[in-house]
């Protein structure tokens, strides 16, 4: 990254933290965390970081201003110790990861940049046109993709209340400041769960290994069915019912595409391999994401519907920003819209300008 963009991001990164300390806390108890940080892009992420106290912390990121501050979901004994069996495991929340799919169909939405040669346009190339090599899209994702995470958080929210009865107040719903949602649940009788546990519960978010004979058998039995069956499989068995009418359905074929339907619609589409590492480092409630230059912010489970992440997750300022663009597509952020912009030299609120740098789509000039 260029050294002006840096300097920058730096400035306005330490602006907000500095006048937002106080939204920056990490779940407890701060000693038994370990903390991980990106200091620039070119270096690896700094881990194994641990403190003994909230002053330390804050410290810490303002005499840093790192790019980007993750916390353990885990609690550990000896969280510095860079010997993950050493650290010796406490308890970890469970923790989910909902991201929306980046679905592009008109040219104006999509810019490419080849790390090979440099070329970059605006479009949607698989290829870089001069050298052939594959190229790096621009990750910018728009209200209707991010309604569609939330969509699927809500569905998430849905289920761990139902079916595993986890209790409101120990759910946590994030935005994560970029492209999705993050869902901490921190209550007591799940923090104890193994990686195994863990796998097992997202199995049954994406209903793996459905037995659609079930189904089957009930449907054949119907004198069986009592009306209180739980969990996916008594919701399956009541769309079904609901779907035929008084009539219980016979044909075979038509019953197992009814379920696959259903299958896909209930089915809580969250990243495996977040939840079940239990030493996995999530990107810490209240800090800037630097794909994006927003931050991780919390949305109380009641706001669900109204919340606007690119509007109500944006952190920068407003200060006028000029900026060199290389190519950007259109975007929409902080209730504005802006571009598609190609090679030119635009002057951009703080925020907006952060975020097509976060994006390494443009280079900063002036103030
Ligand atoms: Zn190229």
């Amino acid at each position: 990254m260029p050294e002006a963009n840096m300097e920058f991001l730096k400035r306005e990164f330490f602006k907000y933290y500095y006048e937002n300390l106080d939204q920056l806390v990490p779940p407890g108890p701060i000693k038994n965390r370990e903390f991980g940080f990106f200091l620039d892009k070119s270096r690896g992420m700094l881990r194994h970081k641990c403190f003994i106290n909230l002053d330390e912390f804050h410290n810490f990121v303002l005499n840093e201003v790192p790019l980007d501050i993750y916390v353990s979901a885990a609690r550990y004994e000896d969280p510095s110790n860079r010997d993950m069996q050493e650290k010796k495991l406490i308890s970890a929340e469970l923790f989910f990861d909902i991201d929306a799919e980046p679905t592009v169909s008109e040219s104006e939405e999509s810019a490419w940049v080849c790390q090979n040669c440099g070329k970059y346009d605006l479009g949607t190339e698989d290829k870089c046109p001069v050298c052939n090599s594959p190229v790096e899209r621009a990750e910018i994702v728009n209200e209707n993709q991010l309604n569609e995470a939330l969509k699927e958080v809500k569905k998430l929210v849905e289920v761990l209340r139902s079916d595993f009865g986890i209790d409101e107040n120990h759910i946590s719903v994030f935005f994560s400041g970029n492209r999705g949602y993050h869902v901490h649940v921190d209550q007591e009788e799940f923090i104890n769960i193994t990686a195994e546990g863990r796998r097992e519960i997202v199995d049954y978010l994406l209903i793996q290994g459905f037995e659609e004979k079930r189904i089957m058998h009930l449907l054949k039995n119907r004198s069986f069915y009592s009306g209180d069956l739980k969990g996916i499989i008594g919701r399956i068995y009541r769309m079904i019912l609901e779907a035929g009418g008084d009539k219980i359905p016979r044909n075979k074929r038509r019953i197992l595409k009814q379920i696959n339907e259903i299958i896909e619609e209930f089915k809580v589409k969250v990243d495996p391999v977040v939840t079940i590492d239990i030493h996995r480092l999530m990107r810490m409630p209240g800090s800037i994401n630097s794909n994006s230059g927003m931050v991780k912010k919390r949305v109380r489970l009641q706001d669900l519907s109204s919340f606007n992440p690119l509007k109500d997750a944006v952190a920068l300022g407003e200060g006028e920003t000029v900026l060199r663009v290389k190519a950007v597509p259109r975007f929409n952020l902080g209730g504005k819209s802006f571009g598609p912009f190609k090679d030119e030299e635009v002057e951009l609120p703080a925020y907006a300008a952060a975020y097509i740098i976060c994006k390494g789509l443009g280079e900063y000039v002036r103030r």
